[in-house]
């Protein structure tokens, strides 16, 4: 066998299997110990400073450099008798993981003496040196540089890495001209749009309501594998996938792995993460297996969005840390392996207010239901409206392997309400005018309480394949990709949702003003909402071509690749949303799509360049030499005087491996003909779409004829570790 595959076969197999000694403290113990919570704010600050905090946040204000300096002063404090060493501004910029620079507290003061020092300015900006990051031209037109600012909202936490312990700040990052370069920023003015909108739509109902948060809690899936299987693909390391694999004669039709029970490596490994994150205030509860082997899946308790994105954003990171530590390697890639299930991150959505209300979670009497069917129907409405944008906003290269695949939902965005409120929605639609106002003056006999049953919130009224689900008490868009930061597809659904709700409020306060019953104004604007939006809902099977035909036909777009997905951040439409509301500026967007494609672009050529090397000088090599190997046995028959008819396998498998090299290798020429050609191209945007539509499909071509191979070379030759090696060992 070769030697690559043989030791890290080896190697996996000499893995030990035992437990290390757990920490079987109860969670509480340890909860949050790693973050500068409010209470530990309180506690370290003077009283009269954390009343200044408070009311600055409770005025939305800024924070003064005078309370910056007092708060830096207690992080420090709190973080130095922690053992903490460094300090560094942690922030999300748009390559896609998480960064950090860190400076030590250490420094020489103007005589020379060695102190700790950490003041308002340190605490309030950075200025990392950002010019590897991208930034769409924005950096480079302006000004060279990019700041990073403190999110005072989000708090604070240690990092701890083999025994050395990081203050890390959570911050947005932008440019000289305040420009956002990162996730965060656009997330951050998205919730403060939408915490206006619905803010005032909520008070239609209860005027004591000050603040609309957006909650988020999102179910991360992933891959676990051998680290050794891990360093023998070189596509794995390179793209995150596996470009080559034939599916084992096991897959996962028997359904085996789902909610089964979880190997026990797997298990070690999945309570050290739960107990990391419980330090570091990542509310995770769930744990199970999912549909395909070896996939995972964890899930949180709902948080705050702009919170729970952070959260996301750090579990990325510790999955991959606390993976190695137990020499696995967390796949977070959309689709690493071919032929069986792809990973996604459901993020389900909500408004809650400070009033404690759920905005999306029916009532039980008809006053409560008529403000969810508000906040339900203008969701509906929003997404039906700009569509375009959600599917922007999960667009990548890795998901464009997903989508549409059959286990995920399709690119079609759609939205499931169940049967019990698509009655709901029928039975307002079709009232007439009096009806209505009849209705509002009765005490709203809506009964859609009784419509709503608790069986809404069981599983049985769930359709598991649509992107846009509605399950029981929040929505959930199921079509964000494993790998992606959730916050722009957050940022796009606050956006959205802010922006209809605001023009909800200006046509029912238009009714009311001209006379009419607030109730009876609520419903007939709902009604408007319903006929205009009915469209995007679709209670079928998403994954069907019946569904595609139909969509079709009601003129749904149905955009399966990244760069056309992208055009829909450039539109004058989007430029007018976004600017409105004052989430991004028309730059701003031009700069992200074209740092987007940009990305897009990369991961093509990267997954080009590795097709053609692994297949060249590792693979096609191994091929050649079994398809010696049959020439020699043939030749050897013959002179042995072996008649023809008696070596018919061998005839047959030579002229399999032969036309399988052949065709894998002129795949590859045109491939690279088609890469030459798209360097010639001079917007990005023509890049992208050409190594889409010409390069892209290459892929799997060459794929199907080195897949053939796998199954006609001799095992032991096979230079890469297979499917069921990578899949099935525990
Ligand atoms: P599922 O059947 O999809 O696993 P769960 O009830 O377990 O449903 O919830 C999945 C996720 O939805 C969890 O992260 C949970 O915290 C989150 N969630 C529940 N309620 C809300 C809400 N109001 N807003 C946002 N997320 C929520
Ligand atoms: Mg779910």
């Amino acid at each position: 066998m070769s030697s690559n595959r043989s030791a890290a076969l080896n190697l996996f197999q000499s893995r030990p299997k035992t437990v290390k000694e757990r920490d079987n403290r109860k969670i509480t113990s340890y909860y949050a110990e790693n973050v500068f919570t409010q209470d530990k704010l309180r506690a370290y600050l003077s009283n009269d400073a954390y009343k200044v905090y408070n009311q600055t946040i409770a005025d939305g204000k800024k924070i003064s450099r005078e309370l910056a300096d007092q708060i830096a002063a207690a992080l420090k404090a709190w973080a130095m008798e922690k053992g903490t060493t460094h300090y560094t501004h942690w922030f999300q910029p748009l390559t896609g993981t998480t960064a950090e620079k860190h400076d030590s507290f250490f420094t020489l003061s103007s005589n020379g003496a060695a102190v700790e020092k950490f003041d308002g300015d340190a605490l309030v900006q950075q200025e990392p040196d950002a010019s590897s990051f991208p930034s769409g031209g924005l950096r480079a037109t302006f000004e060279a540089r990019g700041y990073t600012a403190w999110d005072p909202m989000s708090p604070a936490f240690i990092m701890d890495i083999a025994g050395s312990k990081t203050l890390c700040i959570p911050t947005v990052f932008i440019s000289y001209t305040g420009d956002a370069l990162d996730h965060k920023a656009p997330l951050i003015r998205s919730l403060e749009a939408l915490d206006k909108a619905a803010t005032g739509v909520a008070r239609y109902f209860d005027r004591f309501v000050n603040k609309v948060n957006a909650t988020l809690g999102w179910e991360q899936e992933y891959f676990l594998i051998d680290k050794a299987m891990y360093y023998a693909r070189p596509d794995l390391m390179a793209s995150g996938r596996t470009v080559f694999g034939r599916s084992p004669a096991k897959g996962q039709q028997l359904e085996d792995h789902y909610f089964g029970a979880i190997p026990e490596r797997v298990f070690n490994y999945m309570v050290d993460l739960e107990m990391e994150c419980h330090k570091l205030g990542i509310p995770v509860r769930t744990r199970h297996n999912e549909v395909a082997p070896s996939q995972f899946e964890l899930a949180p308790m709902f948080e705050e969005a702009n919170i729970a994105v952070d959260h996301n954003s750090l579990l990325m990171d510790l999955m991959d840390r606390v993976a190695r530590r137990h020499n696995l390697i967390v796949l977070l890639h959309e689709k690493p392996f071919a032929g069986i299930n792809g990973s996604g991150k459901h993020n389900n959505w909500s408004m809650s207010t400070d009033t404690g209300t759920n905005l999306l979670g029916p009532g039980k009497t008809p006053r409560n239901n008529l403000q969810f069917l508000t906040f339900f129907i203008n969701t509906i409405k929003a997404v039906h409206d700009h569509a375009d944008l959600l599917r922007a906003a999960i667009a990548a290269e890795s998901n464009d392997y997903r989508l549409g695949a059959n286990e995920a939902p399709p690119a079609i965005i759609s939205v499931f309400i169940g049967e019990y409120l698509t009655k709901a929605l029928d039975a307002i639609e079709i009232r007439v005018e009096n009806d209505l106002k009849e209705e509002a003056e009765n005490d709203l006999k809506l009964d859609i309480h009784k419509m709503i049953p608790d069986v809404m919130m069981d599983n049985t009224d769930r359709n598991r394949t649509s992107p846009f689900a509605f399950t029981g008490n929040k929505f959930e868009f199921r079509a964000v990709g494993s790998s992606a930061n959730c916050a722009d597809a957050m940022m796009v659904l606050n956006t959205i949702v802010a922006s209809q709700l605001n023009d909800f409020k200006t046509k029912v306060d238009k009714h009311i003003a001209e006379g009419e019953k607030k109730d009876s104004a609520i419903l007939k604007e709902l009604r408007t909402c319903i006929q205009t939006s009915k469209n995007i809902l679709f209670e079928g099977d998403n994954y069907s071509d019946a569904w595609a035909e139909e969509a079709k036909k009601r003129g749904l777009p149905n955009i399966k690749t990244t760069p056309q997905a992208l055009d829909a951040l450039t539109t004058k439409k989007a430029h007018h949303l976004f600017g409105d509301l004052n989430i991004m500026t028309e730059r701003e967007q031009e700069a992200r799509h074209e740092i987007y494609l940009e990305k897009y672009i990369k991961k093509v050529e990267i997954e080009a360049s590795l097709i053609q090397e692994l297949a060249i000088n590792q693979i096609l090599p191994a091929c050649i030499k079994a398809q010696t190997d049959l020439i020699h046995n043939i030749q050897s028959a013959q002179n042995a005087g072996i008649g023809k008819n008696m070596m018919t396998a061998q005839q047959h498998i030579l002229q399999k491996i032969s036309e399988s090299i052949h065709a894998a290798h002129q795949g590859i020429l045109t491939m690279e003909k088609e890469r030459e050609k798209a360097n010639q191209m001079k917007s990005t945007r023509e890049v992208a779409v050409h190594l889409c539509d010409h390069v892209k499909p290459h892929f799997l071509e060459i794929r199907n004829h080195i897949d053939e191979l796998e199954l006609y070379v001799e095992d032991k030759l096979w230079p890469i570790p297979k499917y069921r090696e990578i899949l099935f060992n525990r």
